[in-house]
């Protein structure tokens, strides 16, 4: 069995606890690695380290800081067979999926900050001929950065990228419940030659490595993607200290389909952004709002097109859905579908768990699931569920469906599918969401702002937004 280690000044290190982690595989629900037990000793050391690495680090001239992290994306690049298959052995979910996005996207996300950080630049104002003010835009020191379990590389490195480009050191920590490719990652950046201790990597608990970080007041900055009630607790803990906090958080996106839309695209689309990653994705969308008049017909071919998916075996190619990513995940998927049925919610398809044959019995199998017959303000339609759990309304007027939407505690994102484009900029600038897709799901350029409106973030990620978050501005005036 493979103990994962922790990363902290360049080299791989046990926790000061001696104590470790099950680390279990989802497919078999088997335990098989181990993490290091982290405690604030460990996150000690890691502060400690990035630290001292920082002055150099955000010294350095960008185009050498530049080289080394794509230096690094190249290597994810070589070994993106092992590292998809580490993604999937250690989540759950398919090969292909994380052969396909998880991975690649890693690889992309390094690329675009080591090169954007070589177009950093910043402003001038001239008081005609009195003074000149620019703007110096310096790296704010030691980052902390904390991620999720679902897209586990590709989220990590979304932080850790602009910052190591803005020329923060960090102490990052991946979730207790994916840890091994930030594991692999690590041995991939003393491959790559990354100094010791620009990026340190402590893994465990949240309560007890997650809150180290933000407590401390080495690190004035923290960047988390998670769950709204974490994010909230580290909101708390990190106000009286006035750090720099960006928060990605939870959603209950609403898919909003119109008569006039391309049936076929919609239907297809929907199917993807409903259990895509086992709907373990936050931009997923969950509340499927159908205009009456094609109502009947969207549910029912929606219904049949998802009992054609195969969930099973996260290795084969053929199956759209693998394991969800823990027992204590599919249980309280599974609560809340139980939940649903006692609002008088019917389960169009799924609602069960799936026991393939052979060692994969054990594994954490649940069939995509739709229900209909809830009302929008129901408790179903109302918390995240983060599974694939899907409701299905219709609605009758674009008035009213714009209500819908934005009665929610969150606004992550969404979709919008309709052939009138007037109607589509309309609805679209009327739902609170950071993001609307109209006519497509999940398509990402990297340049755009990323986040969530409500309880679903504080900030924004992506282009140049996120190296700036990392960075402090100073006004410098001169007396002409
Ligand atoms: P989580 O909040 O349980 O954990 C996220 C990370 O925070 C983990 O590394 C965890 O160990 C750490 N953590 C836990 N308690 C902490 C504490 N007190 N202090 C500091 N760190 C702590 O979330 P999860 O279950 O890993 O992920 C699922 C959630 O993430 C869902 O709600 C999903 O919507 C959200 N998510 C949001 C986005 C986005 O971009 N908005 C992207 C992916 C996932």
């Amino acid at each position: 069995m493979q103990n994962i280690l922790n990363y902290i000044n360049g080299k791989h290190v046990e926790a000061h606890s001696g104590q470790w982690i099950d680390n279990y595989k989802p497919a078999t629900g088997e335990v098989y690695s181990s993490i290091p037990d982290s405690d604030e000793q460990d996150v000690n050391d890691a502060i400690v380290a990035a630290t001292a690495a920082f002055p150099t680090w955000s010294k350095m001239p960008v185009g050498k800081r530049s080289e080394i992290l794509l230096r690094i994306a190249s290597l994810i690049d070589e070994n993106i067979d092992s590292l998809a298959m580490a993604e999937s052995i250690d989540n759950g979910k398919p090969l292909w999926v994380a052969k396909s996005v998880d991975i690649p996207r890693a690889s992309s996300n390094i690329h675009f900050y080591a090169t954007a950080a070589l177009h950093l630049h910043t402003e001038t104002h001239a008081m005609e001929q009195s003074a000149l003010n620019y703007t110096l835009r310096q790296p704010i020191g030691v980052a902390g950065c904390i991620s999720p379990w679902n897209l586990p590389l590709y989220l990590f490195t979304w932080k850790i990228a602009p910052a190591l480009a803005a020329g923060c050191a960090v102490v990052a920590k991946p979730s207790e419940i994916t840890p091994m490719t930030a594991f692999l990652f690590s041995e991939l950046c003393i491959k790559a030659g990354l100094p010791p201790g620009v990026l340190n990597i402590v893994h465990g608990y949240g309560h007890k490595v997650g809150s180290a970080i933000c407590g401390d007041p080495r690190v004035p900055v923290i960047s988390f993607t998670g769950g709204t009630k974490t994010g909230a607790t580290i909101a708390t803990q990190v106000a009286p200290m006035f750090k720099k906090l960006s928060l990605e958080m939870g959603g209950k996106n609403p898919n909003i389909i119109f008569a006039d839309c391309n049936f076929d695209k919609a239907l297809k689309t929907t199917v993807r952004s409903s259990f895509s990653n086992q709907g373990q994705i936050c931009l997923c969308g969950s509340r499927i709002f159908v205009e009456r008049s094609i109502y009947a017909q969207f549910r029912d071919a929606f219904v049949e097109e998802t009992k054609k998916l195969k969930t099973g075996d996260p290795l084969q190619d053929d199956n759209f859905l693998g394991a969800m990513v823990s027992k204590p995940h599919l249980e309280k998927v599974l609560g809340y579908i139980k939940r649903a049925e006692q609002e008088g919610g019917k389960i169009l398809c799924g609602g069960t768990q799936i026991y393939p044959e052979g060692n994969l019995k054990n594994g954490y199998y649940l069939k995509p699931t739709i229900i209909e017959g809830l009302t929008n303000d129901c408790s179903t339609n109302q918390e995240e569920i983060f599974g694939p759990v899907v409701t299905i309304m219709p609605f009758d007027t674009e008035e009213e469906v714009i209500g819908y939407a934005n009665q929610s505690v969150y606004g992550l994102a969404g979709t919008i599918w309709t052939e009138n484009l007037t109607r589509a900029h309309r609805v679209a600038a009327s739902v609170q969401s950071g993001i609307l897709w109209v006519n497509c799901w999940l398509l990402r350029d990297l340049r755009t702002p990323f986040g969530g409106m409500k309880q679903s973030g504080m900030g924004r990620e992506g282009g140049f937004e996120a190296i700036h978050f990392f960075t402090e501005e100073k006004n410098i005036c001169i007396k002409l």
